[in-house]
Order: C-alpha cells, then sequence, then structure tokens
C-alpha cells in the first residue's frame, strides 16, 4: 500500500479544500463548510460561526503553497502546521475507521484539525519520497492540485473532469 487509507483520504481532503478557491469560491458560506465537511467525512468539533469558515478559508493558500514546495520549504511549513496545531499522535477509532492515527484533539477548532491532519498527510509524503504524486491538473487553463494515488503514477488531471474533457476536444478537433 503506497500511503495508510487515512493519509490517502487527507491527501484528497487537501486538494479538495485548496481546489475549493477555483472558479467560483465554493467554500463560501457555512453551508458550503457544511457540505464540504459532510463530503470529505471530516468529523469532530463544529462551531458553525465566521471565524471558523474564516480560518478554514485562510488554510487553503498556505496549504496551496506547501503542495509544489521545494523540500525544505514543504519540510519547515509542515512542521510548522504541527507545532502550531500541538499535535500529538494518537491511535482513534471512530465513525466505521479503523484504526488510524489523529495529532488533533477532537476538541480543538476545525481550521486547527484539518491543519494538522494535511500535515500528517504530508509527512508520509516526504517520508516516502512521494514528492512527485503531488502535483497541478495539466489542463493549461487549470490551476487544481492532484494527487496521484494509483499505482502506475498516471494521474494528470484533476478530478474536476479535465481530463474528459481534453479528450472529447481532441476527438472534436480530430472529427472537424
Ligand atoms: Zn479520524
Ligand atoms: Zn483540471
Amino acid at each position: 500500500m503506497l500511503f495508510t487509507h487515512d493519509a490517502q483520504a487527507s491527501l484528497r481532503t487537501v486538494a479538495a479544500l485548496v481546489n475549493s478557491r477555483l472558479d467560483e469560491d465554493s467554500l463560501t458560506t457555512l453551508a458550503d463548510l457544511d457540505a464540504f465537511c459532510a463530503q470529505w467525512e471530516v468529523s469532530g468539533r463544529r462551531d458553525r460561526d465566521g471565524a471558523e469558515l474564516a480560518a478554514v478559508r485562510d488554510l487553503r493558500p498556505r496549504l496551496a503553497g506547501l503542495w509544489l514546495a521545494e523540500e525544505e520549504v514543504l519540510v519547515e511549513g509542515v512542521n510548522a502546521l504541527l507545532r502550531e496545531g500541538d499535535a500529538l499522535p494518537q491511535l482513534v477509532r471512530h465513525d466505521g475507521w479503523d484504526w488510524h492515527l489523529h495529532a488533533h484533539r477532537s476538541d480543538a477548532p476545525l481550521a486547527m484539525r484539518l491543519a494538522v491532519e494535511a500535515a500528517m498527510a504530508l509527512v508520509d509524503v516526504v517520508r516516502g519520497g512521494e514528492r512527485d504524486r503531488l502535483s497541478v491538473c495539466a489542463a493549461e487553463d487549470c490551476e487544481a492540485l492532484v494527487v496521484d494515488l494509483s499505482r502506475n503514477r498516471s494521474r494528470k488531471f484533476c478530478e474536476a473532469g479535465c481530463g474528459n474533457r481534453l479528450a472529447a476536444q481532441a476527438y472534436r478537433a480530430r472529427r472537424a
């Protein structure tokens, strides 16, 4: 297995969180945040106020900056997230997920938990020498982050469907 299931889920969550900034920002209301948490199965404390939303939104550029950063910059950023989040690894089991690692307190604010979870997943990426699995969508007009969790390192396009979109364009161009 490339990464543990919780690290894979965390990396996909980070990409989705950062990508919510693109096009029309899809994380602008508390309802958006509720939907995000439901989709990505983010459990634990929720404040459901403007400060919580703002803190999560502020996390996006920070995580985006780490995704393609030089190794030293990435490491520094990850360690900073862990320090600021008072990270303390503990095995937990909840909501149908078997034993996995949480480094955050379950009562920590949402943005802090997301930051620590992201940092823990990036720890696995760095430690495993797998930084080339983090990229940006290969479509020229798309800046979405991509995490390639495929066995043969084949994922080039984001989950918003750029691969299919470009294939359809190429097909139409060939027929024209
Ligand atoms: Zn968990
Ligand atoms: Zn894309």
